[in-house]
């Protein structure tokens, strides 16, 4: 059965709430490399490295991270990243981003349901909350 409530993720009841459940929030979550958004969490409390941590809501994963184009987006963003990069590689490398997402930015769709109202700035977690 489908929880038709819209939570608010800044005041999420965890004791309300089962691992595993899937819910929809006010806050849409947009992918870093695609611009892919969804306001579709599942509530979690896997730790990474061995590590637990409290139940979390965590943002479904972009659905197209396994196409290849998306790859090239990451492994484009991540070269942006490195700072030793000549600032001319660094142009190249935002122009190259520019085409390739606006060449995909018709084939994502996205999954965003029952939002009375759009944030101004769209809900992300700290990149370290993330598997990429
Ligand atoms: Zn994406």
């Amino acid at each position: 059965m489908i929880d038709p409530t819209l939570y608010d993720l800044n005041e999420l009841d965890y004791s309300k709430l089962i691992i595993g459940q899937t819910i929809r929030a006010m806050q849409i979550f947009r992918c870093w490399w695609c611009g892919h958004q969804t306001n579709k969490y599942t509530i979690s409390d896997r730790g990474k490295w061995g590590m637990t941590v409290p139940p979390h809501a965590r943002a479904s994963p972009c659905p197209y991270q396994n196409a290849h184009w998306h790859w090239l987006l990451y492994r484009k963003y991540e070269l942006l990243s490195h700072r030793a990069h000549p600032k001319t590689y660094k142009e190249e490398l935002k122009a190259e981003i520019q085409v390739l997402r606006s060449k995909y930015r018709e084939k994502i769709q996205h999954d965003v349901l029952d939002v009375p109202l759009l944030p101004e700035k769209p809900f992300t977690f700290d990149d370290s909350e993330e598997d990429i």
